[in-house]
C-alpha cells in the first residue's frame, strides 16, 4: 500500500527557506508554505519564487499570536493584513489559494480560564470571520481519520494536520518532549498512536492520506531535508493539490 501525504511547512519565510525550497523542487515536491506577515515583510522576494516553482503561499497571521488569548478585532487585523500583504506580493499569480492555519493549530476555544459557552461561541465567530473573508480549505476526502472527518463536517474554513514531525521541539525550552536528536525524530515517523479507540493516527497501518506539518524555522535545514528524505524511503508518497 502507497501510503499518500500532502506536505504543509509554517512559519515562513525564514532565513534559509530558499535551501528548503531548492531542495523540494529537486524532489518535485509541492509544499503549502504558510507564512507570516512579520516574515513576509522581511523577505518578500520569497513569494514570487514559491509561486513560480509551482507551490503555494497561505496565509499563517501576522505576528503569530495564540488566537484564544485576542480579541476578534485584533484576529480580524492579524488574518486581513497577512492576506492583503501575500497578495500584493504574489502580483502577477492570480490563482494563489485564500488559505489559513492558526498559529499554534489553537482555534479561539484553547484558553481553559475562558468558561466553555464563551470559547465556543469564539471559536464559531473565528470561523465566521474566515468565511466572510474568503477562506477556503481543500476537503481532502482521502483523508479518513474521525478528527478530521469531524473538522470537515462542521463546515470549518482553517486549515489542520494529521502528522507534526515536531523538529521543533529540539529546543531547550521543549526538552520535556523528549526529543533530542534528529534520529529521536526518525523513530517517531514509526510511532502510532491512537486519539480514540476509532481513530488510529500514525503512518504505518491505516490507509487514510496524511496532512503533514514541517516548520520553515531559520538553521533548520539540517532537520528539514533527512525528516522528509526518511518519509520518502519509508515509502510515502506526496500528492500535489
Ligand atoms: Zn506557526
Amino acid at each position: 500500500m502507497i501510503k499518500k501525504a500532502y506536505l504543509t511547512i509554517d512559519d515562513s519565510p525564514s532565513a534559509d527557506w530558499s535551501e528548503k525550497l531548492r531542495y523540494l523542487v529537486e524532489k518535485d515536491i509541492q509544499a503549502v508554505w504558510f507564512s507570516t506577515g512579520e516574515n513576509l515583510e522581511k523577505r518578500p522576494e520569497f513569494v514570487p519564487a514559491v509561486l513560480e516553482a509551482g507551490h503555494y503561499i497561505a496565509n499563517h497571521s501576522f505576528t503569530h499570536p495564540d488566537f484564544s488569548t485576542i480579541s476578534l478585532d485584533e484576529a480580524e487585523t492579524e488574518v486581513a493584513r497577512t492576506q492583503r500583504l501575500i497578495d500584493s506580493l504574489a502580483g502577477k499569480h492570480p490563482g494563489n489559494p485564500v488559505w489559513f492555519r492558526f498559529p499554534f493549530g489553537r482555534r479561539g476555544d484553547t484558553d481553559d480560564s475562558v468558561k466553555k459557552e464563551a470559547r465556543f461561541e469564539k471559536r464559531d465567530a473565528l470561523q465566521a470571520m474566515l468565511k466572510r473573508l474568503g477562506f477556503t480549505v481543500p476537503n481532502f476526502f482521502g483523508v479518513t481519520y474521525d478528527v478530521v472527518t469531524e473538522h470537515r463536517s462542521t463546515g470549518a474554513y482553517d486549515w489542520w494536520w494529521t502528522f507534526d514531525f515536531k523538529e521543533w521541539a529540539i529546543h531547550p525550552d521543549f526538552s520535556h518532549y523528549g526529543l533530542h536528536s534528529l534520529s529521536d525524530l526518525i523513530k517517531r515517523l514509526d510511532t502510532d498512536y491512537y486519539r480514540k479507540a476509532t481513530d488510529f493516527v500514525g503512518l504505518n497501518g491505516s490507509d487514510s492520506e496524511e496532512v503533514v506539518l514541517i516548520h520553515d524555522h531559520a538553521h533548520s535545514t539540517q532537520l528539514f531535508t533527512p525528516l522528509i528524505g526518511a518519509l520518502l524511503k519509508k515509502g510515502v508518497e506526496f500528492s500535489k493539490i
